[in-house]
């Protein structure tokens, strides 16, 4: 298998429809018409992980964070990132990144922690802007289980936790065959009329180019007609963050622990004597937003989050929103971190015969620093 076909089967498990307008998901840099060794998925690209994928024997890395988010107008050796994009290449390695599409997904940075803590009835905390397409197509009576059932094995037809919803209504279509035409129904010239249904199912964008592809190939007219949709509706589960319940109410102290045991950090978070709004300050609902999500606070709220837990809080946030939730901080890191994990399980089924590795290099930049721990001031 070449890297470029191993890189197809990593954009369809993670759709690049799913990605922020801002990303720069998918294919990264090298030289994909390589063999692939194995692969090795990460958090960042950095130089411990390239030299642990050379030694290990993996020469595609699959990493969260994009290592090429910016555009480059040069590649010298000014910055980071322009002389591990050299080492990349110098090591014939490729790099691959599922960020804000992993993030979007429910299986995905955010889903692995609502999975520890048995998150329930989930939706997004933003689902995703308008993703919703739907597909109607006219199929003759004889073949509309067989197409249908080809649309639902190529992903359509998913409403929340339904699948394979779809509607049909019968109808007479006509067309004559013209010139040209090589009709698997009627003759030339002549006006032929066939009972039909007019199919309807919905499908999320990223899934538009797999599905019709596959109508047509199960569909048996030559020209098929069909129609596609935008709909207003998002798809609840697609989206930044998570909220949901917890099994079971906690008193705040308990969950913070739970949310340290969790994420194995120290966490920051908002004053819990000056919380009026948690009475008496049990937590059952709860948002968590990988990454950098502080901004996320008021969907948390409306969602009726007693407790908001992400990385990079602001002085203004915790001012804003300590009132009316308890707001959580953990290290950027730490909150996706979980998430290597989850890369490693979406991707090994598609590559049974090929090692996904996890990176034993340290994939955190930051470290902490305790007074209490070192004894200072004893
Ligand atoms: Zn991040």
């Amino acid at each position: 298998m070449q890297i470029a076909d191993a890189v197809q089967i990593l954009d369809r498990a993670f759709p690049l429809g799913m990605q922020q307008a801002y990303d720069a998901c998918g294919f990264q840099c090298g030289r994909t018409s390589r063999e692939l060794l194995g692969i090795m998925v990460g958090l960042d690209v950095n130089e411990a992980m390239i030299d642990e994928a050379e030694q290990r024997g993996c020469n595609l890395l699959v990493t969260h964070h994009p290592l090429l988010f910016h555009p480059l107008h040069r590649l010298g050796e000014g910055t980071r990132v322009e002389r591990l994009v050299h080492l990349l290449l110098e090591k014939g390695l490729c790099a691959y990144a599922a960020h804000t599409n992993l993030d979007a997904m429910p299986t995905g940075v955010n889903g692995v922690v609502a999975d520890a803590w048995g998150l329930v009835n989930r939706q997004a905390l933003e689902p995703l802007k308008a993703p919703l397409r739907q597909l109607v197509v006219y199929v003759p009576l004889a073949h509309a289980e067989f197409v249908r059932s080809a649309l639902f094995e190529a992903g359509a037809g998913v409403l929340g936790n339904y699948g394979e919803a779809s509607f049909g209504v019968q109808g007479t279509g006509t067309f004559i065959p013209l010139e040209g035409a090589n009709p698997v129904l009627g003759s030339m010239n002549q006006r032929e009329t066939v009972e039909e249904i007019r199919m309807e199912v919905v499908l999320e964008s990223w899934k538009v180019q797999r599905v019709v592809e596959a109508m047509k190939r199960a569909h048996p007219y030559e020209e098929v007609a069909y129609q596609l949709i935008s709909l207003e509706q998002s798809a609840p589960s697609f989206g930044l963050g998570v909220v949901g319940d917890l099994p079971q109410t906690m008193q705040a102290q308990d969950f913070l622990a739970l949310v340290g045991k969790t994420l194995g950090c120290p966490l920051r978070h908002s004053n819990l004597v000056a919380n009026s709004t948690i009475s008496p300050r049990n937590i059952g609902r709860i948002a968590y937003c990988g990454g950098a999500g502080a901004d996320l606070w008021p969907k948390a709220k409306s969602a009726g989050a007693q407790a908001f837990i992400t990385s990079e809080i602001k002085h203004h946030h915790f001012l804003d929103a300590g009132d009316e939730m308890l707001l959580i901080e953990a290290g950027h890191a730490e909150t996706e971190i979980p998430a290597i994990k989850r890369i490693q399980a979406i991707i090994q089924p598609f590559f049974s015969t090929f090692a996904v590795l996890q990176t034993n290099s340290l994939q955190n930049p930051a470290q902490y620093f305790s007074l209490r721990n070192e004894n200072y001031g004893s």
